[in-house]
């Protein structure tokens, strides 16, 4: 089972990714979330990548494409995967079934996670992130046990730059400028499948699992 999410900054991607991931015992694989990890090692890709993502600027295609490219022909990713943030633009559309058909394969479904930009600016002002490990909250929807403090590692919980107000905006304009082209991209592959994103996190998921079956 092969999946792409697609859907705004903040439309619940990751979230649903990882619960579509433990139900069916598929890697998730998010790009946000290797150049996150890089970023905080200090690596060459993080330093390149953090100057792009806290304008709220999308990566360059070319530093991502073989990133996933690579990591989906790891032998955890037979069975299939759930794609997190990737493709953000067609030619790394292009480039991913251009990869996946060289291995004689292809993606299954394409689920869009539709919300409007409104409801997508006050969420993500309420969004927290754990320096420690990542795991994202919110201080209305996904609460800590402890306000300010991440539930799986204790580790200290932040407004990430790139979710601060003004970098969202701009993260808006790119997704409807460079991402959004991808729903009519896979609209004529025929594997397009809409979910509507503003309801509750659990009601999002029950209509997922209806699709995927
Ligand atoms: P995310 O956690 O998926 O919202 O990603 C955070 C940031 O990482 C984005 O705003 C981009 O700057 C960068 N990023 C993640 N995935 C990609 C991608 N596929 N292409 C380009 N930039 C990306």
């Amino acid at each position: 089972m092969k999946i792409i999410m697609l859907g705004a900054p903040g439309a619940g991607k990751g979230t649903q990714a990882k619960m579509i991931a433990d139900k069916y015992g598929v890697p998730h694989i998010s790009t946000g979330d290797i150049f996150r990890a890089n970023i905080k090692e200090g690596t060459e890709l993080g330093k390149k990548a953090k100057t792009y993502m806290d304008q709220g600027l999308l990566v360059p295609d070319e530093l991502v494409v073989d990133l996933v490219v690579d990591r989906v022909k790891n032998p955890d990713c037979a069975k299939g995967y759930v794609l997190d943030g990737f493709p953000r633009t067609i030619p790394q559309a292009e480039c991913l079934d251009k990869a996946l058909s060289e291995m004689n394969d292809s993606m299954d479904y394409a689920i869009n996670i539709d919300v409007p930009d409104d409801n997508i600016i006050t969420r993500m002002g309420g969004r927290r992130a754990c320096v420690g490990c990542g795991a994202t909250y919110h201080v209305v929807n996904i609460p800590p046990k402890k306000e300010g403090i991440c539930d799986r590692c204790g580790g200290e919980l932040i407004l990430r730059d790139d979710d601060k107000p003004e970098t969202v905006k701009k993260r808006l304009d790119v997704y409807h400028e460079q991402t959004q082209p991808l729903i009519d991209y896979y609209t004529k592959k025929g594997i397009i499948k809409d979910v509507d994103g503003t309801k509750p996190m659990d009601d999002v998921f029950n209509a997922i699992v209806k699709i995927l079956g």
